[in-house]
């Protein structure tokens, strides 16, 4: 990849006709040593957020040892790039053939399951071939299915089993793994540290019911990155508060906590250049959208910063809707994104924080999708990691119980 100083150089060296994808390798390796440095446990990075081979090379190289891959695509994906990773599956429903290739051709031991019939699925998968003999060496980690009411995006309703099931599926799972965690996810950007309290609330419930002895915790992803109006409380916050409700398990004495964040680890790896095609008064028609990287601006209207990038510009910014390239109405994302009241058709734009499921969403609909992808040098538009946000003390850690 290209390297430039910033969006502008790259806009005077390429004039693109289509998106460029701007990464930040600096910015994923800071945050990764951040999470290596003051989460209390181990850090996965969970691919599906940004499966870009580049941001997956960097990570490793700023200690990010563990993956969570959900699809066999992303285990041969990462094994293929980190032959020495540790692969865990993390998705609840997987198919059988995907299993088995994880198991015995990747050297994946780590499964997540939510159910009865998976777990059947997962040990009749990694039987040995030849003498049907059961694995002795899985990892198995029961889903819980928690509340997702401090997050933005919902993940509460698809996966995980139910209080009820808990126990039982927690009993019988033991019996199969020497090595039994409990995992869950919050929803994606949690906006409170409570999230966990919640969810680690339930997994005491149920281990307290099921009395069996519990390896590992895994909180799961849904740590916040910055957006406008989403400004999180401190990261450290949210590692404080899983730190005080993990100790307080009745857990293995060396039981193993961890995390597995998507977005914190990517959302400032990667912004994105597109140029404005027409302007209809309080509207532009850029050459991405929906289909492409602003999926979650169309879907969810998720607010993304942004900035022009021509230097005649002389009005006070005014907000400003976008359309997309595709020729579909849903092609809209209502911002409102502030940007100088005389921009213009041919004018380039900066949209920031689209590295985490945003450069991934890309699509070819509509013979839109391709971008050029080049690296700069420059700060992410917001960053949780470079020091200019307030550490936790004793008033702005919200009340640790
Ligand atoms: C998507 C996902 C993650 C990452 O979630 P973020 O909100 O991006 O941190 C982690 N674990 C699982 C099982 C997921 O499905």
């Amino acid at each position: 990849m290209h390297i430039y100083p910033d969006a502008k150089a790259v806009v005077r060296a390429l004039a693109p006709d289509e998106p460029v994808i701007l990464n930040r390798p600096h910015a994923a390796a800071r945050a990764a040593r951040f999470f290596i440095e003051k989460f209390p446990g181990k850090t996965l990075y969970a691919v599906k957020a940004n499966p870009t081979p580049e941001l997956i090379l960097a990570l490793w190289e700023a200690g990010i040892t563990h993956y969570d891959v959900a699809s066999i695509a992303e285990v041969r994906l990462v094994r293929s790039l980190l032959p020495h990773a540790v692969l865990c599956f993390m998705h609840p429903i997987k198919a059988s053939a995907a299993i088995a290739e994880a198991y015995h051709k990747h050297g994946v031991k780590t499964f997540s399951l939510d159910s009865v019939e998976e777990l059947e699925k997962i040990i009749n998968a990694c039987r040995d071939p030849e003498t049907g003999e059961p694995a002795a060496d899985l990892r198995l980690a029961v889903r819980l299915r928690v509340s997702s009411e401090y997050s933005e995006l919902s993940l509460a309703s698809k996966f995980g089993c139910d209080l009820l099931e808990a126990p039982g599926l927690l009993q019988q799972t033991r019996q199969h793994a020497d090595w039994l965690g409990v995992c869950f996810h919050v929803g994606s950007q949690a906006m409170s540290p409570f999230a966990f309290v919640q969810a680690l609330d339930r997994t005491r419930a149920a281990i307290a019911e099921a009395s069996v002895v519990i390896d590992m915790i895994d909180v799961g992803g849904g740590f916040p990155s910055i957006y406008p109006d989403l400004e999180p409380a401190p990261m450290e916050d949210y590692f404080a508060i899983i730190a005080k409700h993990f100790e307080s398990l009745p857990i293995a004495y060396n039981a193993e906590l961890w995390c597995e964040p998507g977005r914190a680890l990517c959302a400032e790896y990667s912004s994105m250049i597109v140029r404005v095609e027409k302007r209809r008064s309080g509207e532009l028609y850029i050459n991405d959208g929906a289909y492409g990287a602003l999926y979650d601006a169309a879907h969810v209207s998720w607010r993304f910063p942004v900035r022009a990038l021509e230097d005649d510009l002389r009005d006070a910014d005014e907000d400003f809707a976008f359309y997309g390239p595709t020729c579909d109405d849903a092609d809209y994302m209502q911002g409102p994104f502030a940007l100088p009241g005389d921009i213009q058709a041919g004018d380039y734009i900066e949209i920031g924080m689209l590295g985490a499921y945003g450069a991934a969403m890309k699509t070819g609909f509509n013979g839109f999708g391709t971008a050029e992808q080049v690296i700069v040098t420059d700060e992410p538009m917001a960053s949780l990691y470079d020091g200019s946000r307030q550490r936790p003390d004793a008033d702005n850690v919200v009340s640790l119980r």
